[in-house]
């Protein structure tokens, strides 16, 4: 990955000069050379993420299978707003109007919320805790040695994987 701009500017929504911007450029086995903006403004919380390569727009549905717990840690998700993640295997799924903010983030620090969103749950659903510390073991044993399926369907194709090992992801346009 290349940080081709990275800076504090003025903000598009509030002219405050808290705007943190950055523009990051990837090479991505299957997509190329994927160039991702975000922008973040600590004063009134604009966001702003955008996606360019070859094939955006299309509808995209990928399939990532981690083999192990070094495909967990060191494969990325960019997901943006219009992205849904589910894993068929773990039992969870990740709807866009469900904390829909865009993000970059490992599939390690992904499983890691979920596990924190499953411990609020038990929280408020005390009848449920002992099926949720079921998922939430199932979850972390995930994080350790992988052996789980991850898919990320995105109808602008605006949400990708960037995996450790090539050959570990799938690509269908749908
Ligand atoms: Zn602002």
């Amino acid at each position: 990955m290349a940080v081709l701009i990275a800076e504090e500017t003025r903000c598009p929504a509030c002219r405050s000069r808290a705007f943190r911007y950055q523009e990051l450029l990837y090479d991505m086995p299957h997509f190329g050379n994927v160039l991702v903006e975000t922008g973040y403004c600590s004063v009134c919380g604009y966001r702003l993420f955008d996606i360019e390569y070859a094939d955006v727009g299309r509808p995209t549905r990928i399939i990532f299978a981690a083999r192990d717990g070094e495909d967990v840690a060191r494969s990325y998700l960019i997901r943006s707003k219009t992205g849904t993640v589910y894993s068929p295997d773990l039992g969870f799924s990740l709807e866009p109007a469900l904390g829909g903010e865009p993000m970059i983030i490992t599939v390690e620090g992904l499983l890691y919320r979920v596990a924190d969103y499953a411990e609020k749950l038990k929280v408020l659903e005390p009848g449920s805790a002992q099926r949720v510390d079921e998922f939430i073991r199932r979850v972390y044993r995930a994080i350790e040695s992988g052996g789980f399926t991850l898919v990320v369907e995105d109808p602008l194709g605006k949400s990708l994987i960037k995996p450790y090992r090539p050959e570990s992801i799938r690509v269908e346009y749908l």
